[in-house]
């Protein structure tokens, strides 16, 4: 995916040329050399957030009376590929703009856009999604976190693990069951409400410059106007929001997947073994060659997804396939890429290394590879019906 590559996906039009140049400088200028720092540092500043607001690349599509720019979904494509293109797994971009503010889109109301949402778009407020529960992640339906209405108002409580965006959010949607109900609902929570805690930063494999954390909430009381959407209709809501979620995680990994592909050619084109070039070995030759056409399978199963999406199509099964597909795929290159790489493979200095296991993640976010086969196997059935 070099740039005439990119340029020649039918999907993007002329009009999207200059801001992948744009945001490609701005991610390379204001991101790339500070990121291993902020690896040191367990979390990116805000200010870097505050920086990618003002160049437009927090929530595009954002309607314009939101503050947003009311552009296509591919101004959002284009940021997830450059910045997994560089590497640069620590801005928590994608989950804010991607996932929180598409809650608050398609299932807020008047108040909670107008209210948010040109926070959001600016980077001022910085958004998270709370699912997740040491007892519940595949399986919501062992949520544990509770709210009870109180008043005019709702009172929560319970604990949520593995948020991304954990130690830097202003604003949580947060999924609870009502007190006498089975059934999930969704919150808007502040970070600043009684009640709330920040547990620690979770020490991870990788994505070591993003916060992932722990949440507590001990009886945080928020009005009536925070529930998002209906009561009970929250699983309606994930569902919905998760396909988008996959699609996203899908595109991101096909393009760390083409990084790792790009660093792993540069790098064997100029080391030698045995008075050769690694690149002249037929091994590397056929690995490179079969990673290559896998590459151009995922850009192609990819770009449809991103398609259907456009045009309102995308379901919750074709969505599955390509997060399944395209990020076991992308396991495959960063292990082949890591092996020719030899020593210098396993060492943090080489992209390679840091790909390795920043990518592992992708086959367990926003629903392990087996749950896909889960929603796709449903479909196979489903459809006979
Ligand atoms: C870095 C990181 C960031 C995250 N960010 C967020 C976030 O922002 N918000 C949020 O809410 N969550 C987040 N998560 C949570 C993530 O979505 C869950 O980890 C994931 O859904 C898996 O849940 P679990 O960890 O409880 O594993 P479990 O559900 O306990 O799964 C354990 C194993 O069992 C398998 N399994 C489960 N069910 C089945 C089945 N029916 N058939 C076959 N195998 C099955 C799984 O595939 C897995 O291999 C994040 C996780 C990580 C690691």
């Amino acid at each position: 995916m070099d740039d005439s590559t990119t340029q020649t996906r039918e999907i993007f039009g002329d009009e999207h040329a200059e801001v992948r140049t744009q945001t490609r400088r701005f991610i390379a200028e204001r991101i790339a050399p500070f990121h291993e720092q902020w690896e040191k540092d367990g979390r990116v500043p805000r200010s870097i957030w505050q920086e990618a607001g003002e160049l437009g690349m927090l929530c595009p599509t954002v309607p314009e009376q939101y503050g947003g720019l009311g552009v296509d979904f591919l101004y959002s494509v284009i940021v997830m590929e450059e910045l997994s293109l560089a590497h640069t797994t620590g801005p928590g971009f994608v989950v804010h703009s991607e996932m929180v503010t598409p809650y608050l889109v398609n299932f807020g109301t008047e108040e909670q856009k107008s209210h948010w949402l040109p926070r959001m778009v600016t980077g001022e407020v910085i958004g998270a999604v709370a699912m997740s529960e040491p007892s519940a992640g595949s399986d919501l339906r062992g949520m544990r976190t509770r709210a009870v209405r109180k008043g005019d108002g709702y009172v929560i409580s319970g604990q949520k693990v593995f948020i991304s965006n954990g130690q830097l959010a202003d604003l949580f949607v947060v999924a609870a069951k009502l007190e006498d109900s089975d059934k999930i609902s969704l919150f808007l929570v502040e970070s600043d409400r009684p009640g709330f805690a920040r547990g620690r930063a979770l020490d991870k494999l990788g994505v070591h410059a993003q916060d992932t954390s722990e949440l507590f909430f001990d009886q945080v009381t928020v009005p009536r106007e925070n529930i998002l959407g209906e009561e009970d209709a929250g699983l309606r809501y994930l569902r919905a929001g998760l396909a988008r979620e996959r699609l996203t995680i899908a595109i991101s990994s096909q393009a760390r997947a083409e990084a790792i592909f790009r660093d792993t050619v540069s790098y064997v084109t100029g080391r030698k073994v045995f008075e050769q070039y690694l690149s002249e070995l037929q091994n590397t030759r056929f690995t490179l060659a079969s990673i290559r056409a896998e590459l151009e399978a995922g850009q192609a199963l990819v770009d449809r997804q991103i398609s259907r999406y456009l045009a309102g199509e995308l379901d919750e099964t074709t969505a599955a396939m390509a997060k399944l597909w395209v990020t076991e795929m992308q396991g495959r290159t960063a292990d082949a890429c890591l092996q020719l790489h030899g020593g210098w493979g396993y060492m943090r200095e080489y992209s390679v290394a840091r790909a390795f296991v920043d990518s592992r993640v992708d086959r367990i976010t926003g629903g392990t590879s087996e749950i896909m086969k889960e929603i796709i196997a449903r479909g196979i059935w489903d459809a006979r019906r």
